[in-house]
């Protein structure tokens, strides 16, 4: 059952959290929901999920429409950053708080628990639990009621780096086995990179990008969606030497990718001088000026600060970014 939101606008009161967005999300694929702080993120999960009113639009799963279904007819799972675990309950009552109490529900607590990973937790007390083992249990809490569709909310926020990579491993293969539509929060490209199999940037409570993560990071269409996705040398054209820049105007994304040191037989060489090094494992990551403009060279090649080089830049590589929404139809 494919997950599709058409045309949302979201007010709280003069506040336009969010402006005409649609996006559509099949079974089985992971979204991530870009966008820096404020660009509508948490209103769009939220208002599909029917926690705050939508102003006009609507949201289906499959051909059911349920824009109008009061929060617990909308069978939408909604997982947030803080655990929100009850810390009186323990790990099974916690988990089974939301499904009815029949005769299957032990076993589906531990069928779950399976799922995540924490096999013979029932009796734990949550208190007792790690940051990474709360957010497993809130995860099989949510799953709990077999959700058609599951909205993450910036799960890991508040994890540390080598955790937040762990749980997203797991994460990634629990979304596997469900065959839902799902939409993952998060401001963190690698975390995106991960996990998802599409992209939906909002800007301003607008859509300003959506498709799959290797199109947008290679050909980011506007100026958010290319500074979020952490591409780097976003630069103004005019700022560039007049053979890299060619004819474009405006701001523009010199890939590092198309930027290299020139060897000997190089021609058509771009004077620069090295500003900042930055070791990086194999590669060093250079900051170099060149004509204006501040661009990045990956190499490996032993370069100092204030060192003049020359690079060959690809300037067909060179993308024209948009300040522009693309406004969805
Ligand atoms: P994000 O999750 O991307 O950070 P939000 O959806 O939380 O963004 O917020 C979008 C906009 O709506 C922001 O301008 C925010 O200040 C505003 N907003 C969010 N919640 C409320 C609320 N309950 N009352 C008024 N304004 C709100
Ligand atoms: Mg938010």
């Amino acid at each position: 059952m494919t997950l599709v939101v058409n045309n949302l606008t979201v007010a709280y009161g003069d506040v336009h959290a969010l402006t005409n967005v649609s996006l559509s999300v099949e079974r089985g694929e992971v979204c991530a929901l870009m966008g820096r702080s404020g660009s509508g993120k948490s209103s769009l999960l939220r208002a599909a999920a029917g926690i705050v009113p939508m102003s006009s639009g609507t949201i289906r799963i499959g051909n059911r429409d349920i824009s109008t279904l009061p929060i617990h007819e909308r069978r939408i799972g909604l997982m947030f950053q803080s655990y929100a675990l009850f810390p009186h309950l323990n790990v099974a009552e916690n988990i089974s708080f939301g499904i009815s109490k029949d005769s299957g529900r032990d076993h589906r607590v531990s069928e779950l628990l399976e799922m995540v990973d924490l096999t013979g937790f029932e009796e734990r007390s949550v208190a007792d639990l790690s940051g990474g083992e709360q957010q497993r249990v809130a995860l099989a809490r949510t799953l709990a009621p077999s959700p058609d569709v599951l909205f993450l909310d910036e799960p890991l926020g508040s994890l540390d780096t080598a955790l937040r990579q762990a749980l997203l491993a797991d994460m990634g293969a629990i979304f596997a086995t469900m065959d839902i539509p799902v939409i993952y929060v998060t401001h963190d490209p690698d975390e995106a990179f991960a996990i998802a199999d599409s992209i939906t940037v909002l800007d301003n409570g607008a859509v300003d990008a959506q498709g799959p993560p290797s199109s947008l990071w290679i050909a980011p269409p506007t100026v958010t969606t290319a500074l979020l996705l952490d591409r780097e040398s976003v630069v103004d054209a005019a700022d560039l030497p007049a053979p890299v820049r060619g004819t474009r105007t405006g701001t523009v994304l010199v890939p590092t990718e198309a930027v290299q040191l020139a060897e000997a037989e190089s021609r058509n060489v771009i004077n620069a001088t090295v500003r900042h090094v930055v070791f990086a494992g194999l590669t060093s990551r250079a900051t170099v000026q060149c004509g204006n403009a501040t661009l990045t060279l990956d190499t490996t090649a032993n370069l100092s600060r204030d060192q003049r080089i020359d690079l060959i830049i690809d300037s067909t590589a060179v993308i024209s970014l948009t300040n522009q929404r693309v406004l969805p139809s």
